[in-house]
């Protein structure tokens, strides 16, 4: 075989290791905040009367308010509120929800 054959086989053989699924944690994840564009359009935790995060107390351990005003599809206190709901569920050997809105009222389970 020849060396620009191998040289081919192996780069497309990294391109097969790219498109492998990522892992089952962030696919989560990632369904559950396209599930919760569906219902909220701002972030469900956020106060907006006092602009207080409500997950920042679960997650964080303490209260913080929200610097995002409500917009939750980056936001990192709520992809780890997420992370530990998928703990929780797989600690627990249960089905993992797939709409956010059997997810959205457990905040305070974890
Ligand atoms: S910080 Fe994130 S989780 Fe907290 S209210 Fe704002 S958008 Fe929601």
């Amino acid at each position: 075989m020849s060396k620009a054959k191998d040289y081919t086989e192996s780069l497309e053989i990294g391109v097969q290791e790219k498109q492998e699924p990522e892992d089952p944690q962030k696919r989560w994840i990632n369904k559950m905040i396209k599930s919760a564009r569906r219902y909220h359009k701002l972030c469900p935790y956020y106060d907006k009367k006092t602009g207080i995060c409500l997950l920042s107390i679960t997650v964080e351990g303490v209260q913080n308010k929200c610097d995002r005003d409500g917009r939750y599809e980056n936001c990192p206190v709520f992809a780890k509120f997420l992370e530990k709901m998928y703990d929780y569920y797989r600690k627990r050997r249960k089905v993992l929800p797939s709409d956010f809105q059997d997810v959205v009222h457990q905040a305070f389970l974890i």
